[in-house]
């Protein structure tokens, strides 16, 4: 076997939310596999500093601004990525959102925003990136362990990611025919801004890192691996699935 299957030299790629975090990380593990990315987030000066990290590493890199609630938006980012090296290959869908709070006081507002954001935006981002895409690209939508499991206090974002999981084997049924592939990664527990609240707490994270058998919270470095392999070759013939990155956690529960 050849590691040539996992390299992504020639295609280009979007990810989204990819100023910070997770998308950030995704984004230099594209670029370290080979791809051209296009960095999609809601603020010039942090996409700036993102596509700066990627730069100083040698990878083709550009940025687009949009919000993934605005369907507008969305549109004339997608074309904007395709048209900066005339192709489409691979998107990664990760903007998202968690605002947690008990179900019993979740009001509307809140669920749209979550939902919104989580599951149509990345629909959208879906659909109009499909429509540039040839036979060989590749879509990672970014779940979760809610994808999965109930958690208490994550009504919207359960249901948003859970929603994102339906749709990842809808889109991989439906789209077989075009040659797209869809699959997700589904993180377990990574520190970031999205989850900085619970870090603070010691006796939630002796907690969760008693549920984690491999005994540690995950570094964004670990979902690179994952990421990669599915926007490559190496993966030709799976879509519809979704890989959980996350220390054994979903195995042992
Ligand atoms: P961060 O809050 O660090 O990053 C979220 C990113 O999404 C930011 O770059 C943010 O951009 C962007 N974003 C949010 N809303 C929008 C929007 N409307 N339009 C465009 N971009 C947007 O969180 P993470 O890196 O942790 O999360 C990334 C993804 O990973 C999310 O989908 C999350 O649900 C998922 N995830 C995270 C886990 C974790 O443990 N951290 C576990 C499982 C899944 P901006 O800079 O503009 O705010």
């Amino acid at each position: 076997m050849s590691t040539a299957m996992f390299s992504l030299t020639g295609k280009v790629s979007l990810v989204t939310g990819a100023a910070r975090g997770i998308g950030r990380a995704l984004a230099l593990a594209l670029g370290r596999a080979g791809a051209a990315v296009v960095l999609l987030g809601r603020e010039a000066a942090t996409l700036q500093a993102a596509r700066s990290e990627l730069e100083a590493e040698n990878c083709a890199v550009t940025h687009v601004v949009a919000d993934v609630g605005d369907l507008a938006a969305i549109a004339a980012a997608v074309d904007a990525a395709q048209q900066w090296r005339g192709r489409l290959d691979l998107l990664i869908n990760n903007a998202g959102i968690e605002e947690p709070g008990a179900s019993l006081t979740v009001c509307e507002a809140l669920w749209d925003r979550v939902v919104d954001t989580n599951l149509k935006g990345a629909f959208f981002c879906a659909q109009a990136a499909a429509r540039h895409m040839k036979p060989g690209s590749s879509i990672v939508n970014v779940c979760s362990l809610t994808s999965a499991v109930g958690v208490p206090g994550a009504a919207a974002y359960g249901a948003s990611k859970s929603g994102l999981a339906g749709l990842t084997r809808t889109l991989a049924a439906e789209w077989a025919s075009l040659g797209i592939r869809v699959n997700g990664i589904g993180p377990g527990y990574f520190r970031t801004a999205l989850t900085e609240s619970f870090y603070g707490d010691e006796n939630w994270q002796r907690a969760m890192l008693a549920k984690i058998p491999l005994g540690r919270f995950g570094r964004l470095e670990d979902l690179a691996g994952a990421t990669v392999f599915l926007c490559s070759d190496a993966s030709a013939y799976m879509t519809g699935q979704i890989l959980y990155v996350d220390g054994g956690y979903l195995a042992s529960i």
